[in-house]
């Protein structure tokens, strides 16, 4: 399976890339670079609205916390 074709401009992933690197890195592998990609919940908001949803939004629908 190929990564997202999102994955370089995915807010979430840009934003938080670097201060919640391990957060990240491990959604990034169970989503982004598996099939699991198939049922993210910013990739289904996309879909649906056309627009990306905010950055804080976790691949699985939860949102990131400070
Ligand atoms: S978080 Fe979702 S939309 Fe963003 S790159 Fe990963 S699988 Fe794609």
């Amino acid at each position: 399976m190929s990564d997202c074709h999102n994955l370089e401009k995915c807010g979430f992933v840009k934003k938080y890339g670097e201060s919640k690197a391990l957060a990240v890195k491990g959604f990034v592998a169970m989503y982004c670079m598996s099939e699991k990609q198939e049922e993210c919940k910013r990739k289904e908001y996309k879909q649906k609205n056309g627009v990306p949803p905010i950055d804080e939004m976790l691949p699985n629908g939860g949102m990131i916390k400070d």
